[in-house]
């Protein structure tokens, strides 16, 4: 049996103690989108607002785009939501209005440092309802060929990764007691300079610019535009990248992950299978 009184996380929902709004460029058209987050009622879930009308978060909702989590709006979707989300788990946000303009959420600097300050400026609200968790209760493994994930149950929420390239292997293990803010939040995007010049060649990244992303040299392995905010800044993104992949579950998933080199695809067709009971 799961003790839940040990789990830090197990508690009442959250929502945030006031709202907050950001703007900036999207990393795909370049053109100006703007989120406004604001709080809602206990067991409203994540909402957002996209063209007019509301759309919850759920798997139904989302999908693996192209190096993004989409969200599926009633007339055009909106692209790299995922950075925001992995703010909103690691912060225990359960209940939030995502108010949306434009068809992506603002890139940044390629991590989710502008969301985490802004969500410690804010503070969360508690609020009357108890939080529900989806328990894992049979271990799963799947791979992809490039990308691997594993899972056992476990009481508490817990990821080992490991992010492997020629002779790099970086590793971080995320718990409940990661300080996000300092520890993950800063990890930015990366990219291998061959990609980035395929990409940019079929017109895509038009909003991105030096410091969008950690630019890596495919021979060398190091970055060629800034230095690293930390030694093994790839693993730590790709576990940023993992927190808001999963949220889009719509329940806080409890058990022990292991992965390498997941892809927001992989990341999805492994919920589909996931055998869990909701507490
Ligand atoms: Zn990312």
């Amino acid at each position: 049996m799961i003790d839940l009184e040990k789990n830090l996380f197990f508690g009442v929902q959250h929502t945030l103690a006031q709202e907050f709004e950001l703007f900036g460029p999207g990393l795909m058209t370049g053109e100006i989108c703007s989120v406004r987050v604001k709080p809602l009622p206990e067991d409203s879930g994540i909402i957002f607002v996209v063209d007019g009308e509301e759309v919850k978060l759920s798997q139904s909702t989302t999908y693996p785009g192209f190096h993004n989590l989409t969200l599926r709006g009633p007339t055009y979707d909106v692209i790299y939501i995922e950075h925001l989300l992995s703010v909103f788990f690691a912060f225990g946000v359960d209940n939030a209005l995502v108010e949306i303009e434009g068809r992506e959420i603002p890139f940044f600097d390629g991590s989710s440092l502008i969301f985490s300050e802004r969500m410690l400026q804010v503070g969360l609200r508690p609020q009357n309802s108890l939080r529900k968790y989806a328990i894992v209760v049979e271990p799963l493994e799947m791979s992809d060929g490039s990308g691997y994930i594993k899972v056992e149950p476990y009481h508490e929420f817990f990821v080992h990764a490991v992010y492997q390239r020629k002779a790099t292997r970086e590793e971080f293990v995320f718990t409940e007691k990661t300080f996000y803010p300092d520890e993950i939040a800063p990890a930015r995007t990366f990219i291998y300079e061959s990609d980035l010049k395929n990409a940019i060649s079929v017109g895509l990244f038009r909003g991105g610019d030096v410091d969008s992303a950690i630019v890596f040299s495919d021979e060398s392995d190091t970055p060629l535009n800034t230095e690293l905010r930390f030694q093994n800044e790839r693993v730590r993104h790709k576990i940023l990248d993992f927190l808001g992949d999963i949220y889009s579950f719509g329940i806080r998933i409890l058990g022990k992950f292991y992965i390498v080199n997941q892809s927001h695809k992989l990341v999805r067709e492994f919920l589909k299978s996931l055998k869990y009971e909701v507490l």
